[in-house]
């Protein structure tokens, strides 16, 4: 049976003009113009503040929203968000460094990630935020740095829990991981913490990243807070910071919906009552990346040969993989699927046909979109990736082939 073709969903995030994309007040051919060349990324910083507002509009009172800024990095993408939740996730001393350049308060800056080094431990604890400790060596090495400075370090326990996310994109905790200490192993790490100049405060479960099914979050919520009260009864010191991950998806693949929040918030709200009992000093915390800014991205590029080969059309870029890997599907995918392409100064058009839009690169993986029903492009005209502002430019092997990297620009 022939599937229905299937519909991107996203397309309607931004608006048109005159048939063009409309990114921050400006049509893409103005962007173009202003920016002086293409490939760019566009950052709309109003999507961004609408996608907050609009998370805590659904949340609960009372749960605290931090940016795991690895998704996108950009420092006026993360000063932005630093005005609008409560707390940045760093994932190494270059993070934290901007991070740093927030009014964000130290103690609400984590860094978590596996392999820290001596000197990024050393600059965590002379800023004063939280060490999210991914192993017992990297406790112990902490404490030795934190007494060697006469500081007592801030540190939570990232927990490998011993169950999964189910149906997520991007698996990261369950089984034996390379994140986390495991939950079975967490006692003994306690204990040990409990004996060192260490300043214990809580502890961090994420189990995974890019989820659009509601129930999937919640069992995954439910079983993190079980999993966390079980966990304080060996704390050295009361729970404070209770960071539960985040995981929630956006749409990028044809057929994919909106995550649904109000069955989750429905839930959560209840754990929420119940850990105020529990674990009275808690601060509750999620902590997502691409749900605040991934809609809020396009890169954008320029056609620059339109050939015909073998009966089909092939659009050529002056941007792709080097540039945006996950658009390419070599990010971790396992099946490739197209992200949402349009042309951008043709988004509506009677002249529709089949293309590939392929970037300049000298490999068959380097592709952005597969077959899409695209409006007729020529050369000259711009090719839009959406759903771009989360792992884009730094998730890319930008010095492949050694073309210029991408301009990013924040409206
Ligand atoms: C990458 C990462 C995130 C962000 O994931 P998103 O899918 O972008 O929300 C959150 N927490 C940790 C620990 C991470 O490593």
């Amino acid at each position: 049976m022939k599937k229905p073709a299937a519909i991107h969903a996203p397309l309607k995030q931004f608006p048109t003009k005159d048939n063009e994309l409309v990114i921050g007040g400006k049509t893409v051919t103005e962007l173009a113009e202003d920016v002086g060349c293409t490939p760019f990324y566009a950052y709309d910083s109003a999507a961004m503040s609408r996608r907050v507002a609009e998370l805590r509009a659904v949340l609960p009172e009372g749960v605290s929203l931090h940016y795991a800024m690895k998704a996108n990095p950009m420092p006026e993408v993360v000063r932005h968000l630093a005005t609008l939740v409560d707390g940045i996730d760093v994932a190494s001393a270059g993070e934290l460094e901007v991070a740093l350049t927030t009014e964000t308060p130290p103690h609400e800056i984590s860094f978590a990630g596996p392999g820290k080094r001596d000197w990024e431990l050393l600059a965590a604890i002379k800023a004063g935020i939280t060490v999210n400790l991914e192993s017992p060596n990297e406790m112990r090495r902490l404490a030795t740095i934190g007494e060697a400075e006469g500081i007592k370090p801030r540190v939570a326990v990232r927990v490998n829990p011993d169950f999964e996310l189910k149906a997520s994109g991007m698996k990261m905790g369950g089984g034996p991981k390379a994140f986390g200490i495991d939950a079975e192993q967490v006692p003994d790490v306690l204990r040990e913490i409990g004996e060192r100049d260490l300043d214990f405060v809580g502890f961090h479960i994420f189990s995974g990243s890019q989820n659009l099914r509601p129930e999937s979050i919640i069992e995954t919520q439910e079983k993190t807070f079980e999993l966390a009260y079980r966990l304080a009864e060996d704390a050295p010191q009361p729970v404070t910071l209770l960071n539960i991950g985040g995981g929630f998806g956006i749409p990028y693949f044809p057929g994919e919906a909106r995550l649904d929040l109000e069955p989750v918030s429905a839930e959560l709200a209840k754990r929420l009552s119940e850990c105020r009992a529990r674990l009275p000093e808690a601060e509750v915390v999620i902590e997502l990346g691409r749900y605040f800014v991934g809609e809020a991205g396009v890169y954008i590029s320029r056609v620059i040969d339109r050939k015909l080969s073998r009966g089909e059309v092939f659009l050529i870029t002056d941007g792709g993989l080097h540039h945006h890997l996950a658009a390419s599907g070599n990010f971790g995918q396992v099946v490739r699927r197209n992200y949402p392409v349009v042309v951008a100064n043709r988004v509506e058009s009677e002249d529709k046909e089949m293309v590939s839009v392929c970037g300049p690169l000298c490999t068959p993986l380097d592709v952005l979109a597969n077959k899409m029903t695209l409006s007729h492009a020529e050369e000259g005209d711009l090719i839009a990736v959406l759903q771009s502002g989360a792992y884009g430019y730094t998730a890319s092997p930008l010095g492949f082939l050694s073309h210029p990297k991408p301009v990013e620009i924040f409206l």
